[in-house]
């Protein structure tokens, strides 16, 4: 029996720069609802999970059945053949994203549902120039990693596409943090037509996160992007939601994030990831007919649309619809947000208390300073696993937001339960 830890062993095979939470990193065996515990039999409440994997509940009985029971007739490549489970995910899909006489192309990831966005964009403008907020996260591959605009998680500055950083993802500190929000649009608005005037005008499209997830879950203000669109629109730049982690209900008031900014209309290409499948690996781009059918090669993609992840995607959607999880995602959230509020005004460590539905950040600092504070993140992070539970971190190069993004059948006690441990590790925070 190999006696060396999990972690040595992870250590010396896998790459350095792969994250690892945690000084002492947990190996999960199994999960339930909004539960999972680790090899040595410890019970964690996940309130992270929720973004990366798990949109609904662990071991969702409806989708581990559907997933065995496409895995028992047949996995096969959803290229060179018809696969019912994508063509039907695909017209729900369509039906939900708001784009008119939308196509959709399945991928594995996000990263690969945002690259594949950047071809089709640039292919249809005939452009590599792309606009990318500051602060910004899209991917790992060459090209999402290279518009990235948060270098914190960008190992690279070579870059396929030329880019240009527009304000507006985030303001907490420097010139912009003391403008209303209606003076932080007309500013962002402003610089957005600075850049352009800057460039040939033949910039492809903007990408952008309607709340930025990686950066630390700040929203712009509501409207924001109208107001970009109808720059954009006299352009004729293409606009790009990356809704990989907004989507499909999660900020609670809005099944998209586009739609906090409404009047501008969906946009023109949408990509979705995580999770969709419940863990099952599917991601995606929407777009308008005419952008998705600018390509003129044959494409083939052989696990994209594989007919087990299709099948966990329906299942997963179906449950998310008629359980009314979006619903669930504005009330619990709306709770789990003012508790933590409340918690944050007497705790000095705690900055801000920001998010939507059920994506929550809580920016911590250096006492008696406006400093960001890593190290407060990172010791929060772990009292709250020594007390069974599990939280993100993110926010710019530096690290000091907590992420809560649980499953969004979260029900009110266990929110109560995760703020009540939060409670404690704040409170103790450096
Ligand atoms: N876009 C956003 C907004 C993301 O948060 C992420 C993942 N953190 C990605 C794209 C990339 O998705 P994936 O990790 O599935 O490649």
């Amino acid at each position: 029996m190999n006696t060396t830890s999990l972690h040595a062993r992870h250590r010396a095979v896998l790459p350095d720069w792969l994250a690892l939470y945690y000084a002492e990193p947990i190996e999960l065996t199994h999960g339930e609802g909004r539960h999972v515990w680790d090899a040595e039999g410890r019970k964690y409440l996940d309130f992270f999970g929720g973004i990366l994997t798990t949109m609904t509940a662990h071991a969702l009985p409806e989708v581990t059945k559907a997933v065995a029971e496409q895995a028992s007739r047949i996995i096969h490549s959803s290229t060179l053949y018809l696969d019912r489970p994508m063509v039907e995910l695909a017209e729900r899909v369509a039906q939900l994203s708001g784009i008119p006489d939308a196509r959709v192309f399945f991928t594995t990831s996000g990263t690969e549902a945002n690259d594949t966005a950047l071809m089709l964009a640039t292919a249809y403008r005939r452009s590599n120039q792309i606009l990318a907020m500051r602060n910004s996260y899209h991917g790992r591959s060459f090209s999402a990693i290279g518009i990235t605009g948060n270098k914190g998680w960008s190992p690279t500055s070579l870059s396929p596409l030329q880019t240009l950083y527009v304000h507006g993802g985030v303001r907490s500190r420097g010139p912009y943090a003391a403008l209303s929000d209606a003076e932080f649009t007309d500013a962002c608005v402003a610089d957005l037509r600075d850049m352009l005037g800057q460039t040939r005008g033949d910039v492809a499209a903007l990408i952008a996160e309607p709340v930025q997830g990686v950066g630390g879950f700040t929203s712009p203000p509501d409207g924001l992007y109208a107001r970009f669109r109808e720059v954009l629109r006299e352009h004729g730049i293409l606009w790009i939601s990356d809704e990989v982690q907004t989507g499909w209900g999660r900020t609670g008031d809005h099944f998209w994030g586009w739609q906090a900014h409404d009047q501008a209309g969906p946009p023109d290409l949408l990509t979705f990831a995580k999770g969709i499948g419940n863990g099952m690996s599917i991601g995606g781009v929407v777009a308008r007919a005419d952008v998705m059918n600018c390509l003129d090669a044959n494409s083939i993609s052989t696990f994209g649309g594989s007919p087990v992840t299709m099948a966990a995607g329906l299942a997963n959607l179906s449950y998310l619809l008629e359980h009314d999880l979006q619903g669930n995602a504005r009330r619990v959230g709306g709770l789990l947000i003012e508790r933590l509020r409340a918690i944050a005004a007497q705790v000095p460590a705690v900055r801000d208390v920001r998010g939507r539905g059920l994506m929550i950040g809580v920016e911590l600092v250096r006492p008696g300073t406006d400093e960001a504070s890593p190290e407060a993140a990172t010791a929060v992070l772990e009292s709250c696993r020594e007390a069974g539970l599990l939280i993100g971190k993110g926010g710019g190069h530096n690290t000091s937001v907590l992420r809560i993004a649980p499953p969004l059948s979260l029900t009110v006690a266990e929110a109560e339960e995760g703020a009540a441990i939060l409670e404690g590790a704040l409170r103790e925070a450096p």
